[in-house]
């Protein structure tokens, strides 16, 4: 049977274009349909605008900072406008290198809606094509719970195109677009309120990252409130928000923004014409090798609900079109030792197991800390204080984990990750030379276990 194109790839964003422009460089012949963005959510509102967002929040304290340095400034203002004007601009700049990339590798680009109308068919824009691959990569949409009142909310979406920076915002949630936009929103100088639900946010990082983390955020003046859950919102005659919490308090808020996590996006993807079936949590459920139940469709990055860091989406997109098109450099993704950070002021850098996941996985961990005053503040009133952990497997010297909070934590980690990777020993850590003066050098330093 002859199809149209070898592969229709359903979204642009991070995963599809990998795979789109991979594939086709193998020599096949690819189309993707793109219905909203191009470059998808990390480009559009995800993590280009709010690493834009976090720069913007950081200079508070560095004006704040610069008179220990001799500095003295004038009066500082903030135009939220302005800032957001430059973020739309460079946005469009990178859409049109997204569709360069796209056009320039011989990728049929489709602007529209797809929809599946068969386990090898596609619609878009009321044409059909038939392909011999489907590979849905339409990523995620955020997820606000069912409360009444819930459409005074905002969520990321929503929060990267405000017409004003809000005076009294509530950030609700605890995962990393929470934290990370409570920082925004507080460095720019909003009353910021951030609510989770448990009692220590973050969960499923290291426990000592996440305590570190909440006292460095108070210490900056935000308000934290665990076991705090909203039960409804109420616009108010002002245009104010009051939120009632479920233990019965009253908040009043100009925008009350929701980060609870972010469900696949399948709407009027047509699925029911095809054998696809989704996991437990509503997932595209994939084997190992991205392949769904019906045989002609593949499915990548957030839709498969793994791992939803745009890194992880380009390698999964690499592997199905190598896969697919050049089966001799075919290398399977290894989920093993994903480096992450989060964007919050001061950042998370992490990779490997927490000391909680080593132990309960089994190890004999030595636990190594270290928590100092970086130079830089030294001559400044700010007390910040930089937190950096290691978690070593006693038997075998291997290192298990680096966490880090502190300036530039993402940045430090990315390198130690490689090591990690590596199978890179405590000996190894020990071995190496510092980098001097850095914070960086602190992990190569750190020689007395503070717990075994
Ligand atoms: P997406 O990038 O979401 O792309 C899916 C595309 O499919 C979209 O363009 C969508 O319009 C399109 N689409 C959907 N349905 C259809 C259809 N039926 N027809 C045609 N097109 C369709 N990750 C990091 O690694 N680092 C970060 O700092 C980071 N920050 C983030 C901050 C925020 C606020 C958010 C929301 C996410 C962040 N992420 C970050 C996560 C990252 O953005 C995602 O993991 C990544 O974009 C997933 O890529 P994807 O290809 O699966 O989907
Ligand atoms: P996360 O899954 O990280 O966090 C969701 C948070 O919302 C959790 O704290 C969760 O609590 C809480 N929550 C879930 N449901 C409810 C509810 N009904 N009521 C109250 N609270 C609730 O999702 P995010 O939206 O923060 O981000 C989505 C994903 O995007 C991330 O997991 C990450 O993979 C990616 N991302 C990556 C970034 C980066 O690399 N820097 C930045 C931003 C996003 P609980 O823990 O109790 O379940």
């Amino acid at each position: 049977m002859s199809y149209e194109f070898d592969l229709f790839v359903i979204g642009a964003g991070s995963g599809g274009v990998r795979a789109a422009r991979f594939a086709a460089g193998f020599g096949a012949k690819v189309a993707v349909a793109e219905s909203r963005y191009l470059g998808g959510t990390c480009v559009n509102v995800g993590c280009v605008p709010k690493k834009l967002l976090v720069y913007g929040a950081h200079f508070a304290e560095d004006f704040e900072q610069a008179s220990g340095f001799g500095w003295t400034l004038g009066e500082s203002s903030f135009d939220w406008a302005t800032l957001i004007a430059n973020k739309d601009r460079e946005i469009n700049r990178l859409n049109g290198i997204y569709r360069n990339l796209l056009v320039n590798s011989g990728v049929t680009l489709i602007e529209g809606h797809a929809r599946i109308t068969g386990p090898n068919e596609v619609e878009v824009n009321g044409q059909r094509h038939s392909a011999k691959h489907i590979l849905i990569a339409t990523g995620g949409w955020p997820q606000i719970p069912e409360i009444a009142g819930r459409e005074h909310a905002i969520s990321s979406n929503e929060a990267f195109f405000l017409k004003a920076l809000p005076k009294r915002v509530l950030v609700v949630g605890g995962g990393y677009i929470a934290v990370e936009f409570a920082g925004i929103f507080h460095g720019l100088g909003a009353q910021t309120s951030l609510l989770y639900r448990g009692d220590m946010f973050l969960r499923g990082f290291d426990g000592a990252v996440r305590k570190h983390l909440h006292e460095e955020l108070t210490k900056r003046g935000m308000d934290i409130q665990f076991n705090a859950d909203i039960a409804r919102i109420d616009k108010q005659a002002d245009g104010s928000l009051k939120a009632t919490l479920k233990d019965g308090r009253e908040l009043e808020a100009d925008c009350i923004f929701y980060a609870t996590g972010r469900r696949p996006m399948l709407d009027n993807l047509g699925l029911e014409a095809t054998g696809v079936k989704l996991d437990k949590r509503g997932f595209v459920e994939v084997d190992d090798l991205y392949q769904t139940a019906e045989p002609s469709i593949l499915a990548i990055g957030d839709v498969i609900g793994r791992v939803q860091l745009t890194p992880v989406a380009l390698a999964e997109g690499m592997a199905v079109a190598r896969r697919l098109f050049k089966p001799e450099q075919y290398r399977a993704v290894d989920y093993a030792m994903i480096p992450t950070a989060v964007f919050s002021l001061p950042n998370i850098g992490t990779v490997g197991l927490s000391e909680e996941q080593a132990v309960e996985d089994g190890h004999a961990v030595q636990v190594f800390e270290s928590s100092f005053r970086p130079m830089k503040l030294t001559l400044t009133d700010c007390q910040e204080r930089t937190f950096m952990k290691l978690v070593v497997d006693a038997n075998t010297d291997k290192v298990l984990g680096c966490h880090m909070v502190g300036p530039e934590a993402g940045e430090i980690v990315q390198g130690l990750a490689i090591a990690l990777k590596a199978g890179a020993t405590k000996q190894h850590f020990d071995e190496t030379i510092g980098v001097h003066p850095t914070a960086a050098e602190e992990f190569v330093t750190m020689r007395t276990p503070v717990k075994r």
